[in-house]
């Protein structure tokens, strides 16, 4: 019944551009809201203390004739360059951890309830790059089924040039706009911290992902009313809109002064913290209902592999090139292979410039 869920998420071509001087952080977003198994927040994890790594798919969306987003060799702008979409996948995922590993203190506490600050104790693999040249899906923001890789095994993150401050969540997949306008920054700040910001709201939406709501929204980001609808997540831990009004504050909706909140599934300029609740709720969603996207976890025992062509990535405990198969990459395209072993029977050539990638698991 869950996979239902998957289809949920509609996204059209109406969404409206909003002004950009909110730099990398979500002005809006959707998710369908998990709430598995969850009435009241006391989920207590067995593995809380086991770090858990997930795999996570990049892809871009490109025009038809290659334009519009980061490619294989070039930057969003379509300047050949280092700068290409294997670089910006690798900088927001490193960001992304990077801010994983060094939880805050929340900014928005009760006089009467300190909130602890406690490891996450997860982060993400990137387990593979992809591009996507469709002037639809372009155009309307949009990632079909057809679009997902190692479905089942793999977080698929879509990345989108436009839509900065927007991105939405579905069962085991994203979408996130601003592509275009953090790079843009970049260039005109030379400050890497440009990009590297927009793993905050990609880690918000892996958050809803992993099954976390807001604390205080709508599931598509709209504020409470005082005196009418109050949203929850499942979590205690986390003050609601009428408690923080209660113990003295006057706007808990701040983007990025006074009130603030910092709280990882909040709206702010620094969504960064996740309260002991919260790190419960994951650790135990992974592990009840989630561990076939964990690193290291097989669903395969056995893969092989008969041709090559665009970016591949393989996940079994063995992956093999079988006898009389021959595999060459093309330039500037990637294999990624997770495997315990990989056997090579077939002919297989890496040429200069195509990259052929595989870190036996454990090591
Ligand atoms: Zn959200």
């Amino acid at each position: 019944m869950r996979n239902s869920l998957k289809y949920k998420i509609t996204l059209t071509c109406t969404l409206v551009l909003f002004s950009n001087f909110l730099q990398a952080q979500l002005i809006s977003d959707y998710h369908i809201s998990k709430n598995y198994n969850c009435s009241t927040c006391n989920l207590k994890s067995a593995t809380i203390h086991s770090f858990k790594t997930m795999r996570v798919n990049i892809h871009f969306i490109l025009r038809s004739n290659g334009t519009g987003n980061f490619s294989e060799t070039s930057n969003i702008n379509g300047n050949p360059s280092g700068e290409n979409g294997y670089w910006l996948a690798d900088v927001i995922i490193n960001a992304a951890n990077n801010y994983l590993f060094y939880n805050l203190q929340m900014t928005q506490q009760l006089s009467y309830n300190p909130i602890p600050v406690e490891d996450i104790n997860y982060n993400y693999k990137l387990n593979g790059v992809f591009f996507h040249r469709n002037d639809s899906f372009f155009e309307c923001y949009y990632s079909p089924s057809s679009l997902i890789r190692n479905n089942g095994s793999v977080i698929n993150v879509f990345l989108f040039a436009g839509n900065d401050g927007r991105g939405a969540a579905g069962y085991d997949r994203l979408w996130l706009g601003g592509m275009s306008q953090a790079y843009t920054d970049y260039l005109n700040y030379s400050n890497i911290w440009f990009i590297q910001h927009d793993a905050n709201p990609l880690n918000h939406e892996i958050g809803h992902v992993l099954s976390l709501d807001h604390p205080k929204r709508s599931p598509g980001g709209d504020t409470c009313i005082v005196g009418g609808v109050q949203y929850f997540d499942n979590c205690d831990d986390t003050p609601t809109f009428m408690e923080l009004i209660n113990d003295g504050y006057t706007n808990p909706y701040q983007w990025c002064n006074g009130q603030k909140s910092n709280n990882l599934m909040d709206y702010s300029c620094d969504q960064r913290a996740l309260t002991p609740c919260q790190i419960n709720q994951v650790h135990s969603y992974i592990e009840t209902s989630f561990s076939d996207y964990l690193y290291g976890n097989f669903q395969n025992s056995y893969a092989q592999i008969t041709s090559f062509s665009e970016n591949t990535a393989y996940i079994a405990e063995t992956v093999e090139i079988p006898t009389g198969v021959s595999i060459t990459i093309p330039n500037s395209k990637r294999l990624y292979i997770e495997a315990q072993e990989l056997v090579i029977n077939g002919e297989f050539e890496v040429p200069l410039g195509s990259t052929f990638e595989f870190v036996p698991f454990g090591l």
